[in-house]
């Protein structure tokens, strides 16, 4: 995985794109989605995290959509050891938005990451924070914030309902809780089903794992199971995401992925994932 790597060219219809640089949370919420069904199986993968120089090659491969930003995710990205210097050193063009509990030292923050990273024309905040109610606390996250706002970055607390200034919005809880599940689910039986069933599967969405590898859904990837490709891989490029590949998973897909919810236009009824076959 070496020499000039050809540029990967995200098309129209392709929504996201985000490299969840740990896996790893300072946080142990109850709920948490990305331990779902079944806990951190992603270890038993027992794949090695990549180094920062090759995260920083893999970003700047990208050829980004001004209204399509590089989403950094986890776990808690910001406990990715090469955080700051990959926030600092990819390719100028490529923006940020970042998805973050806010455990982190703000002032370090502050000194370490360049507001224009994380600055673009967008419906909502380039920074955007999760209130896990039991977990982090919503009067440190507003103080928080409102120091990060104050150096210049766009910050949006996602949780309860708060009547407080700042960019606060609510979302819709996914998963399974005291054994309800929560969700909207464009395909039944998906999402806890009673059993697993084949499929054919694609997605609009290029992810990938904290060792660099690229999946077809977020199952897949806390799962470490079946990635189609390598971010570094020479003949990875934009048009290999959306072919249909099969999958003897369905019944046991990730809520993130089967979730009727909004576009990056905001626009509601989109889906990560097309199924059929089933
Ligand atoms: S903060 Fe997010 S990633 Fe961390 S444990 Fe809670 S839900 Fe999971
Ligand atoms: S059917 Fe479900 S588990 Fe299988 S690839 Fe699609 S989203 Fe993932």
């Amino acid at each position: 995985m070496s020499g000039t790597l050809h540029p990967v060219t995200p098309k129209q219809d392709h929504n996201y794109v985000a490299f969840f640089l740990t896996l790893a949370c300072n946080l142990k919420c109850p709920y948490c989605i990305n331990l779902h069904d079944g806990g951190s199986r992603y270890k038993k993968a027992n794949r090695k995290h990549m180094d920062v120089e090759d995260w920083i090659n893999a970003a700047n491969r990208l050829v980004l959509r001004d209204d399509l930003p590089l989403s950094l995710q986890g776990g808690e990205a910001t406990m990715y050891k090469g955080f700051y210097r990959f926030v600092n050193e990819v390719k100028e063009e490529i923006k940020m938005d970042l998805l973050t509990n806010m455990m982190f030292d703000v002032d370090e923050f502050i000194s370490n990451v360049p507001v224009w990273r994380f600055t673009r024309e967008a419906p909502y905040a380039a920074i955007r924070v999760s209130y896990h109610p039991g977990q982090n606390d919503i009067d440190d996250l507003i103080q928080k914030t409102i120091k990060l706002q104050d150096a210049g970055f766009r910050v949006g607390i996602y949780g309860i309902e708060h009547p407080s200034i700042i960019d606060f919005r609510t979302k819709e809880f996914l998963g399974e809780w005291q054994g309800n599940l929560y969700g909207t689910f464009k395909y039944e039986g998906s999402v806890y089903g009673n059993e697993l069933k084949q499929s054919e599967c694609r997605t609009t969405e290029i992810i990938v794992d904290p060792a660099g590898y690229v999946y077809k859904c977020h199952s897949d990837l806390y799962n470490g199971r079946n990635p189609f490709a390598h971010v570094l891989d020479h003949d990875f490029n934009e048009a290999s995401i959306e072919e249909f590949r099969p999958c003897d998973f369905y019944g046991e897909c990730n809520p993130c992925d089967v979730k009727v919810k909004t576009n990056r236009y905001q626009i509601f009824g989109h889906t990560s994932v097309e199924i059929k076959g089933i």
